[in-house]
């Protein structure tokens, strides 16, 4: 009998993974099963073109019914699995399917963590294409829109409300934006932007209760102040969907726990992309859970090998970006694994910051600035990383000596 695969989440990584199988040559059957009515579609899209679309946006999808049938990929749609029988090699289905698998792999995303408060009701999230449908119709302009969380949602969104013309107020907790992944320095010149184009933000401040009103609400900050709104949208940060895992008994460690060939506790069950935490081995075997496109794309392809037999470790270097305004963000490495930050000019009032290990090991490097100027030094900067590189903190601040140059030394 053939082999069967079963991927649980039609998203970024499971509909990468379902690809990757057969361009890997599998030819048993794949099947994969998805919550939501869509194809699989692409998420960075939704805090971003589809709310600044002129016309109704459509999803941007990433498999089309017609690459699904040429490549023999059987997806169900709209089907929520509700449990994993691993005695029986076995998902149960909402429909009270069940379907059998020789391999399994757990690609289950994450969900927006939710705002527990007095009054939060009316609040907002952004996750799937019908949130950003939902989210569109208040951004109209002059509506007074309050984002909750200084993460990359807030941030993106508080972009896309300016661009349509709402009054924008962010209200982070922390005293900085973007605490979780940015670098100081590069999170206030975030700051810097979107102060000047006429977002409020507010940092250090807790809210202690939303009060709903005619039509909006008001905003009750710890320190006393009232903001009186017409729509709160939070993002204050993402949960990874372990439920599943977790009820069939396999290991949990801020997401479902992969080693480093992203095999789970399970010999037969793999997980990939948001769900998943895993060892970097270039960062000595720190276990990290990513939630960034490329990672879910990278993970998506690498398991699918896994779930083949190969037996290759998951080495790719983290990389992440986010647009606001006509600027990127990007971020190569783990900048909070380097001791030392050296800028570096890139012309036109641009720099990035490469971060160093003591032994001058390259392990990180970020910039926020239009794409045509940042991208291509942050891609040399990241197969430096790749490559665990040790150049000299002179040598990449130098501007006149080409980072390239650092590839061949
Ligand atoms: P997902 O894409 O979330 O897919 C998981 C799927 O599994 C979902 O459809 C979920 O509903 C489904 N599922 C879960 N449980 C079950 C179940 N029991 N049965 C059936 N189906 C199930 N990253 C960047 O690097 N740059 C960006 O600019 C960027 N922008 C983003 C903007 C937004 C609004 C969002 C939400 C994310 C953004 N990301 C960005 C992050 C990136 O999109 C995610 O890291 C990526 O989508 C993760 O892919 P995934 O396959 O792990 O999870
Ligand atoms: P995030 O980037 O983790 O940011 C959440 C922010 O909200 C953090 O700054 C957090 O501060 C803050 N916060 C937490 N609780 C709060 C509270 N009660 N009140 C006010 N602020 C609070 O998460 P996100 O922005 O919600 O994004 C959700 C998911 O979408 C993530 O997976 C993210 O990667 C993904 N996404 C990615 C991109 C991108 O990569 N470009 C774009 C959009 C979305 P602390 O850190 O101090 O807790």
């Amino acid at each position: 009998m053939s082999e069967r695969i079963v991927i649980i989440g039609a998203g970024e990584a499971g509909a990468r993974a379902a690809m990757a199988l057969r361009e890997n040559g599998f030819t048993g059957s794949v099947t994969l099963i998805g919550d939501e009515p869509h194809l699989p579609y692409e998420r960075p899209p939704l805090s971003k073109a589809v709310l600044n679309a002129v016309d109704d946006p459509a999803p941007a999808f990433i498999l089309s019914e017609a690459t699904l049938t040429e490549h023999d990929i059987t997806l169900m749609r709209g089907t929520v699995v509700t449990a994993i029988d691993r005695a029986a090699h076995s998902v149960t289905t909402s429909d009270g399917a069940v379907l059998a698998y020789d391999r399994l792999l757990l690609a289950t995303g994450a969900r927006p963590r939710r705002l527990a408060l007095p009054g939060a009701d009316g609040v907002l999230y952004l996750r799937s294409f019908s949130d950003a449908l939902a989210l569109r119709s208040h951004l109209t302009p002059e509506r007074r829109i309050v984002l909750i969380g200084g993460g990359f949602i807030g941030l993106e969104l508080a972009a896309a409300a300016r661009m349509r013309g709402c009054a924008v107020t962010v209200i982070e907790m922390a005293p900085r934006l973007l605490r979780r992944a940015v670098p100081e320095a590069i999170a206030a010149e975030v700051a810097r932007r979107h102060a000047a184009e006429g977002v409020r933000l507010i940092l250090g401040a807790g809210i202690e209760a939303i009060e709903a009103g005619a039509g909006g609400a008001t905003i009750r900050l710890a320190q006393g102040e009232t903001i009186a709104c017409d729509g709160i949208i939070a993002g204050i940060g993402a949960i990874p969907e372990t439920a599943l895992a977790e009820a069939a008994g396999l290991a949990i460690d801020n997401g479902i726990k992969a080693d480093e060939h992203l095999r789970t506790s399970d010999a037969d069950i793999f997980a990939a992309g948001d769900c998943c935490s895993f060892p970097l081995a270039l960062y000595g075997g720190r276990r990290v859970r990513l939630e960034a496109w490329r990672n879910a794309q990278d993970q998506g392809n690498h398991a699918a090998r896994a779930l083949l037999g190969a037996s290759e470790p998951y080495a790719a270097v983290p990389w992440f970006w986010s647009d606001q305004y006509d600027a990127t963000l990007q971020i190569a490495g783990l900048p909070d694994e380097g001791t030392q930050t050296v800028r570096r000019d890139l012309g036109e009032d641009c720099h990035m910051l490469l971060h160093l290990a003591p032994d001058n090991r390259l392990v990180a490097a970020s910039a926020f600035g239009p794409n045509g100027r940042i991208a291509k030094d942050v891609r040399i900067a990241e197969m430096l990383i790749g490559r665990q590189a040790r150049p000299s903190p002179a040598d990449v601040a130098n501007a006149g000596l080409p980072l390239k140059r650092l590839l061949n030394a």
